[in-house]
């Protein structure tokens, strides 16, 4: 066998899986080569809200809310209802906050608590009511040098304000309006304008947060550790010896090349969400890859390439499901994880009518709206409905509040195709194209529910998740505010997602395993590449980030660490 380059650890794919796990590895003694089929590096991971879910993680008790591995496997053994190993599960609650532990100490990686931010199942067992999802704490995007240009950007690119660099810990305040908001965005306009060396470089906003943040704090951790990056090199095929995976071919700067990988491959080249073909052929219809919000690379490569090397697949129907907007001119989808929630709004289907828990977690929320457009009335795409309150105070979107944007200041793009308006419900109705009368009947019913504050169908604003996204200042239930001042509005809902997470079966060390259960020699994999941990679920803020981040770390220990 002769090779065009040898290494230890070969990961394939720049996102959080793939960049923790070169970096464990590394700080292992392994040599260690990272390939991007991209021409930026950090995956969907970049476009990211960059949390990322820790049980028991050390700042937890500082908020006041104790939590033990035994509690977070409890949750998790709940909420994934025995579709995965117990010994994964428990592989991921003692890694977790190891991991995070390790990253803080030895790399640039540092996470702080967004505290108020609940498990999507507070109330179930082991369910917590904040504190398990951590997020990357800010950074100056000018210590990257030059390869800052390199790096894959996401809600950088979609500030409403230049200036602002929101942490997801930030949000419940924007929302929350008054003067607390005032200070906030105050607070980011001085980092702004006062980063002098930015300012008079032209770099832009290079305050970074969320998962720029987490990107650039994972890549310039591996710039320290002279880690080689290849973009636009993508895995093209896996080498197996006698049943064992010894390396891969990749495509780098204009050839095929042969790279050994002596302590094995990771796959962390993320799910197959942009292929259509794929989706169609595993997930049920109407899907296609333009809903998806996430990285236009994620093909599914590193998954059928692994299939044909012999690996057993898993959640192939599943994602990590979020309802989205679509934006004419914009190449992603919007994801919508506040909007569906606040008071004054509702989602209904052709028939005007309600179908789901719009508060409810958005990775159920699309569930709901697949299985009522199974259920023989159109709910893809559905309408979100709201009042002129609503729009004055909440951003939609690529909408900021009426009170900052009115109508008359919105771009023709927005005015004619995304948002619908009119001056009664009848006429809206009429304009989107649903029934008339069961909007009609469907708003005096949810009136009547936001003045008594219970959702007697749906339940909305019953649980702590619900209320996360709320507007505190709503009562007496802050998810349910009636829909009363015209005109009104409505725009179209899909059920999209934030990747998908079926893929390559792991055991709890990322090991590849076949269909017959036996570990692929040299083949590891992790994040959307691999069959989730989370099973159909999805525990809480940063339940697919760290995952990933937790499982290329494992792998790394386990392929990478002297043999004793
Ligand atoms: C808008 C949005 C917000 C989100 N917010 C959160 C959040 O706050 N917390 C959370 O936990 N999750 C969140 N997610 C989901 C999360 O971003 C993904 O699930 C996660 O980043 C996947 O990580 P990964 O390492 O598996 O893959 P990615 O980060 O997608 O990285 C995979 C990389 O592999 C590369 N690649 C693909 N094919 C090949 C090939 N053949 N050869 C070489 N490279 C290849 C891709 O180009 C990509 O760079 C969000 C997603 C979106 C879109």
């Amino acid at each position: 066998m002769t090779w065009d380059k040898e290494v230890d650890w070969l990961v394939v794919g720049s996102g959080a899986a793939g960049m923790t796990s070169a970096l464990r590895a590394v700080d292992l003694g392994a040599r260690v080569l990272v390939v991007e089929k991209s021409s930026r590096f950090g995956g969907s991971t970049a476009m990211s809200g960059g949390a990322i879910w820790v049980p028991a993680n050390a700042g937890m008790a500082g908020f006041g809310v104790p939590d033990s591995h035994a509690e977070g496997l409890r949750y998790l053994e709940h909420i994934t209802a025995g579709r995965v190993p117990t010994a994964r599960l428990t592989a991921y609650v003692d890694a977790a906050s190891r991991m995070v532990e390790y990253l803080a100490i030895h790399s640039h990686v540092v996470f702080e608590a967004v505290p108020t931010y609940c498990d999507y199942y507070a109330e179930a067992p082991g369910g917590k009511p904040g504190a398990r999802t951590i997020e990357p704490t800010e950074f100056d995007a000018l210590r990257l040098g030059a390869e800052r240009t390199q790096q894959r950007l996401g809600f950088e690119h979609r500030r409403p304000l230049p200036f602002l660099s929101m942490k997801a810990a930030e949000i419940p305040t924007m929302l929350r309006g008054g003067l607390p908001r005032l200070l906030l965005v105050a607070r980011h306009a001085a980092a702004y304008y006062l980063n002098l060396r930015a300012r008079l470089s032209g770099a832009g906003n290079t305050n970074y947060t969320l998962s720029a943040a987490l990107i650039a704090r994972l890549r310039l951790s591996l710039l320290d550790r002279q880690v080689p990056l290849w973009l636009d090199s993508p895995l093209r095929g896996l080498v197996l010896e006698n049943g064992v995976v010894t390396g891969a071919l990749i495509d780098h700067a204009g050839r095929s090349m042969r790279v050994r990988a002596r302590q094995g491959v990771l796959l962390a080249a993320g799910g197959f969400e942009k292929n259509a073909a794929m989706r169609q052929r595993y997930q049920q219809m109407p899907i296609g890859a333009d809903w998806a919000a996430g990285c236009p690379d994620n093909e599914g490569d590193a998954i059928r390439i692994a299939e044909q090397a012999g690996a057993a697949l898993d959640l192939m129907d599943q994602a990590w499901w979020c309802p989205v907007f679509m934006v004419a001119g914009e190449a992603t989808p919007r994801v919508i994880v506040m909007e569906k929630g606040l008071p004054g709004s509702i989602i209904v289907d052709a028939a005007g009518r309600r179908f789901v828990n719009e508060s409810s977690p958005y990775n159920d929320f699309v569930k709901g709206m697949y299985s009522a457009h199974h259920s023989g009335t159109a709910a893809i795409p559905a309408h979100l409905v709201f009042d002129a309150t609503f729009r004055h105070r909440y951003p939609v979107g690529p909408v900021r509040p009426g009170s900052i944007q009115p109508d008359a200041a919105l771009p023709a793009s927005i005015q004619d195709g995304f948002l619908t308006r009119a001056d009664s419900l009848p006429e809206l109705a009429r304009a989107i194209g649903i029934d008339a009368e069961g909007l009609a009947a469907s708003v005096a019913r949810f009136n009547g529910f936001a003045r008594s504050g219970r959702d007697e169908d749906f339940g909305r604003g019953d649980t702590l998740h619900d209320r996360y996204y709320s507007d505190v200042a709503v009562k007496p239930n802050p998810c349910l505010a009636p829909l009363e001042r015209p005109p009104f509005y409505a725009v179209k809902v899909y059920p999209g997602d934030l990747g998908t997470k079926g893929g390559i079966v792991t055991d709890p060390h990322a090991r590849a395993l076949d269909v017959s259960g036996q570990a692929i020699p040299g083949l590891y994999a992790a994040g959307n590449s691999s069959a989730s941990v989370m099973g159909e679920t999805y525990p809480g803020a940063g339940g697919t980030i760290g995952p990933a981040m937790v499982f290329g770390f494992l792998a790394a220990e386990h392929a990478c660490a002297p043999q004793s």
